[in-house]
């Protein structure tokens, strides 16, 4: 990637970058944009990267364990004890979104306002898995809104993605009270539904935002800093999976936003060129962050 390009993206997630005078005068000129580099109103999300065609066949094979399809057929999941549907893993994407409506297979039914199934193209290369609804989200009844959202939102533009293009979920479709983690016991309870999610999707990758997603995903207590920067695989599968910092936590620590880019640049390569550095497991389970 050119340097241009390199500045292009960095202003694109809002990270100020010193630029010598020389290579301002080369600059190409961009429209103004918001903070974050969020489009100012009317305007069009920055194009410094091609958006990613789904059927575009790779033209380069860098890797000869590029990920493969996601073999279609049953699976066998954990089921929700107590889940108003039989079995998920048979379920299509309506029938999914109504037993999670009417899920009480854990107790955070008793604390939700709403569920928060999902949200974006049912038929997306990209899914973003965060880890449980806040309580914009739980108001909503949609994942990552509010302040969170709208700098996920701006992250995705400066790959050329717009969020309706992508698919994204939680680990759990219900808020835990005051924004806890997850626990244990509730995310087993939730996982069947996200695993099909996952089957019904087929995505060509996956991006796990924050540490909880990124563990729980990866069934490993690895710290995120050791997690993120490398190709993983979903569960052993064909996934390629990659991890990322959460939103919320770049709005605390927006000097980590030069990394979440450095992320971001690398799944819209794959998406866009179909192969990459080869999969590990990511299994280290012996350090904290
Ligand atoms: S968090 Fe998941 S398992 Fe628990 S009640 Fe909500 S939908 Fe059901």
């Amino acid at each position: 990637m050119d340097e241009r390009r390199r500045l292009d993206y960095l202003g694109a997630m809002g990270v100020d970058v010193w630029v010598p005078r020389h290579a301002k005068a080369n600059a190409v000129e961009r429209p103004e944009e918001t903070a974050f580099g969020a489009p100012a109103p009317g305007q069009a999300a920055p194009s410094t990267v091609s958006p990613p065609v789904r059927a575009a066949a790779p033209e380069v094979v860098l890797n000869p364990v590029a990920p493969q399809p996601v073999e279609s057929g049953p699976v066998e999941l954990d089921l929700p004890d107590g889940a108003s549907s039989p079995d998920p893993a048979r379920m299509d994407w309506d029938a999914l979104e109504t037993a999670v409506s009417g899920c009480r297979a854990c107790g955070l039914c008793e604390t939700r306002a709403n569920t928060v199934f999902g949200v974006g193209n049912r038929n997306a290369d990209l899914l973003i898995i965060g880890e449980a609804p806040g309580a914009d989200e739980d108001r909503a009844g949609e994942p990552f809104v509010g302040r969170a959202g709208r700098l996920l939102n701006r992250m995705l533009a400066a790959i050329g993605l717009a969020r309706e293009e992508v698919y994204i979920a939680n680990v759990l479709k219900c808020r835990p009270p005051g924004n806890r983690d997850p626990r244990p016991e509730e995310a087993k309870q939730c996982e069947a539904y996200l695993m099909r999610q996952i089957e019904l999707l087929g995505p060509r990758a996956i991006l796990c935002v924050g540490r909880v997603a990124a563990q729980h995903i990866l069934q490993t207590d690895a710290p995120l800093g050791s997690l993120r920067g490398r190709w993983l695989a979903f569960r052993a599968g064909a996934i390629p999976l990659r991890v990322t910092y959460h939103p919320a936590y770049l709005l605390r620590s927006p000097a980590q936003k030069v990394k979440a880019w450095e992320d971001l640049v690398e799944v819209a390569r794959r998406l866009r060129e179909g192969c990459g550095e080869a999969i590990d497991q990511g299994n280290d389970k012996d350090q904290s962050d």
